[in-house]
């Protein structure tokens, strides 16, 4: 049979592919560090803008305060001389303005560096090494009367930021430049210094990342290898192991018992094909033992001719039950394969099944049984020989385990696009037990066949109702009572469009 051919449900022998866990840890591992190395690379890049930007406001609003403050110390006197006017003894202010001239420059509306009354120039010496602004420029600034910010280089090559802006004498109104600057040196620092901790900070972040997601994913893996080596261990041989779930009802919980409910359909479908040689075997050899026997006895004992003939018509029932068998089988396993492509037409389903109630008549005339029927015209696409096939079956079922004096109903319904087939019979019936597994093959109601009409079935005719029903995208029922009678009810959709090939599991899974 298919099952038993096809070879589909080989595990055992196979070599296990070798697992390259290394390779999924790593690839984990080197996710994990990209991700965080970007996330921390992106973070400080992040804070370090921020911060630049934060000194850079700080040293804008401190330089324009302290050009401010310069502004208030300085005047102009009458003689055009700057005076910067503060309290000589205060050491706070003195302080302050010690400051504020530290970098520094006052000039005319020429651009000419201006004298103090005591003939020093007033520009201090950082500011000439910053380079004297042309007259060219300071004209510019008195003619925008905008203040103006720019950054230059000492001669030593430290960058300041330098506030230059108008201030007017009071008496005469007359434009001056002043210009302060401030050193960039501790702002560049500072940020040097964050820029550093990062280079230094983030490698060892990254690689502590990758450490740990070494670690996490090595745990993680360690029970799919588990399940993996658990898995191994099933064999055809042994396919009652399973893989003990961890108790964490998590994905591999999950994972273990979606594997451990398919080791299980293959170890139902492996009993199916065991259970299945050994009917077969069983089926054949009963009759091959008794055309054994017979020859046996008829070569040892038979003396005439007639003796003979006995013997021969004997082995010749066996021999016709053998190749009923086989005949049987090979449809089976075509219908099962899907090699058997069902022929629909649309099929008067009244007149054809009147036509087998008549084939009918007279063996359960014989047996006095009274075969009544109940049709309704009914026109379904449906393939005539296998409807035929199964309602005969049925009946001669309903006529093997009816008693003389019973009655045996077929009828026919039709409604919502379906039709309903049913053949009752007021027989032997069948006990609840065993309800749910006439349709295997091979099965027989133990003492069932010492019946009314006892004729040894097959075991294989309600196989055949239960697939042809299922070809055509029908079901089967069954209602029994011991003692009372059984009731089949099959439906069937009017315009099936169900594909006439059909996996075994789709047979095996109508039930009564
Ligand atoms: P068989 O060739 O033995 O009839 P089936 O597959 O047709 O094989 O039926 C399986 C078994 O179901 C039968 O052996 C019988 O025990 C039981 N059975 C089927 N139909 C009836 C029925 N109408 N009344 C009582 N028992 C039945």
């Amino acid at each position: 049979m298919s099952l038993l051919s096809s070879g589909r449900f080989k595990i055992a022998g196979t070599p296990a592919p070798r697992l390259n866990t290394r390779a999924v840890r790593f690839r984990l591992t080197a996710f994990y560090a990209l991700i965080s190395s970007l996330m921390l690379i992106g973070v400080g890049g992040f804070y370090r803008q921020r911060l630049a930007a934060n000194l850079d406001t700080q040293i804008h609003d401190g330089l324009e305060q302290e050009w401010a403050a310069a502004h208030g110390y300085l005047r102009i006197e009458d003689d055009q001389k700057p005076i910067w006017y503060y309290d000589r003894k205060d050491p706070g202010e003195s302080y302050i303005v010690e400051r504020l001239k530290h970098v520094y420059m006052l000039a005319d509306a020429h651009g000419n560096v201006m004298r103090s009354a005591d003939g020093g120039l007033e520009i201090s010496e950082t500011y000439q090494s910053l380079g004297v602004d042309s007259p060219a420029e300071v004209d510019a600034i008195i003619q925008s009367s905008q203040p103006q910010w720019k950054v230059r280089k000492s001669a030593q090559g430290v960058p300041y930021l330098v506030y230059r802006g108008v201030i007017y004498d009071e008496k005469h109104n007359l434009p001056y430049f002043l210009a302060i600057g401030r050193s960039l040196s501790d702002n560049q620092r500072i940020l040097g210094q964050f820029t550093w901790t990062n280079v230094a900070v983030i490698p060892l972040l990254i690689l502590g990342g990758c450490l740990s997601g070494w670690f996490l994913a090595g745990r993680a893996l360690t029970p799919v290898l588990e399940v993996a080596q658990a898995a191994q261990r099933i064999s055809g041989s042994n396919l009652s192991l399973r893989i003990p779930s961890r108790g964490a009802r998590d994905e591999l919980d999950y994972l273990i018992e979606t594997f451990n409910q398919m080791i299980e359909r293959l170890e139902n479908s492996f009993n199916q094909v065991r259970q299945f040689s050994t009917d077969v075997s069983h089926e054949l050899r009963t009759p091959i033992t008794a055309i054994r026997g017979q020859l046996e006895v008829a070569l040892f004992t038979a003396r005439t001719t007639e003796q003979y003939r006995e013997a021969m018509l004997n082995c010749l029932e066996d021999v016709e039950r053998l190749s009923q068998i086989v005949r049987a089988l090979l449809l089976l396993s075509q219908a099962e394969s899907g090699q058997l492509a069902l022929q629909k037409t649309h099929l008067d389903l009244a007149a054809a099944l009147a036509d087998v109630v008549d084939q009918f008549q007279i063996p359960f005339e014989a047996a006095k049984v009274r075969l009544v029927s109940d049709l309704v015209e009914c026109t379904a696409f449906v393939d005539r020989v296998q409807i035929e096939r199964m309602v005969s079956n049925l009946l001669s079922n309903a006529l093997k385990f009816t008693p003389p004096g019973g009655e045996v109903r077929v009828g026919l319904k039709c409604d919502s696009g379906i039709a309903e087939i049913l053949v009752e019979d007021t027989g032997v019936g069948i006990p609840t037990d065993h309800l749910p597994h006439i349709f295997d093959r091979f099965y027989r109601v133990p003492g069932a066949d010492a019946g009314p009409n006892p004729e040894r079935g097959l075991g294989l005719g309600l196989s055949f109702v239960a697939w042809i029903a299922k070809a055509h995208g029908g079901t089967v029922r069954v209602e029994s009572e011991p003692g009372k009678g059984t009731r089949f009810s099959i439906t069937l959709p009017l315009e099936s469009a169900v594909p006439a090939a059909i996996t075994p599991a789709g047979v095996a899974s109508v039930s009564g």
